[in-house]
């Protein structure tokens, strides 16, 4: 379970905070590290010392450039938080986070990031909505900001915890197979789908956004896809499109040309019924 779980460090500006994390990330037997975009130079005299003796971790670790990058991969991302921000997200505590990690590592391609923002402004408001969850470390509400490593070190011990008792337990006998969910990178492509949708048929205006792909990113990431279920969506999404490129199109017609078209023209319901109209 260990194996499947990424620290994500955006934005870091001191090297001893990111061989901090390695140490931290090597007491708790987490391996990967993923650095987004670094304001310092990762391998240096402070970081490697810092790690002591971790330091491997940050020799293997990936850099890249952008947060989706870092988490393409990933089924499950959760921003770790020092403060709220404007619009509500689903908050969890270090400890749910724990207890969920089982269910959402048994999938086959699952993999979790836990993201974490710079020294100096934390996350930014489109980072945090870009993951599904945030999750908060309960601190002193007058001085609620820990330093970066330990920020990592508390999240990494929970994971830790998570996984001892998950080993202990008897395997389940009795659970549903679970359909693989939708990456990172999927749902990223489902909301530029959604929003060149929204813009073509006139609901949205990206002049005046009024945080509604904001609202639909918290809706849709809330509700965990599943790649099959992002798929129905996007063919609905690729069929409006081709309405709202077609003046003059008579909906209930085109909606049935699609279905005969994806059944091969066997639908018998490719007629108008009246349920339809
Ligand atoms: N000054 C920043 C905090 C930076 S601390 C701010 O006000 O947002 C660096 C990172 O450590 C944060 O971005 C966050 O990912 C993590 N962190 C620090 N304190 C935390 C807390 N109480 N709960 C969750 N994450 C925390």
């Amino acid at each position: 379970m260990l194996d499947r779980i990424r620290i994500v460090l955006i934005g870091t500006s001191h090297p001893g905070n990111i061989g901090a994390t390695a140490r931290a990330m090597h007491n708790m037997g987490l391996a990967d590290l993923a650095l987004v975009a670094p304001r310092c130079e990762p391998l240096t005299s402070e970081s490697i010392s810092r790690a002591s003796g971790a330091d491997h971790i940050v020799h293997a670790a990936r850099l890249v450039a952008t947060l989706e990058e870092a988490v393409a991969d990933c089924t499950l991302a959760v921003g770790a938080s020092a403060r709220s921000r404007t619009l509500p997200w689903p908050m969890i505590t270090p400890r749910t986070l724990g207890e969920r990690l089982p269910q959402e590592l048994s999938g086959p391609d699952s993999r979790v990031a836990l993201v974490f923002g710079r020294e100096d402004s934390g996350l930014s408001n489109t980072e945090l909505q870009r993951c599904h969850a945030h999750v908060h470390i309960p601190t002193n509400p007058g001085f609620s900001s820990l330093n970066l490593a330990a920020a990592v070190q508390v999240l990494a011990y929970e994971c830790r915890l998570a996984s001892l008792e998950a080993s202990s337990d008897e395997p389940a006998q009795d659970e549903e197979p679970q359909q693989p969910l939708a990456s990172h990178e999927e749902l990223e492509h489902y909301f530029a789908h959604l929003e060149r949708t929204l813009v073509a048929i006139g609901f949205h205006d990206p002049a005046l956004p009024r945080q509604l792909m904001a609202r639909l990113r918290r809706f849709t990431l809330r509700a965990r896809p599943e790649r099959m279920e992002l798929n129905i969506l996007r063919g609905i999404l690729s069929a409006t499109e081709k309405c709202a490129a077609t003046p003059g199109t008579d909906i209930l017609e085109a909606s049935a040309k699609e279905r005969e078209c994806r059944n091969g023209g066997t639908d018998s319901s490719a007629s108008r019924s009246d349920s339809e109209r």
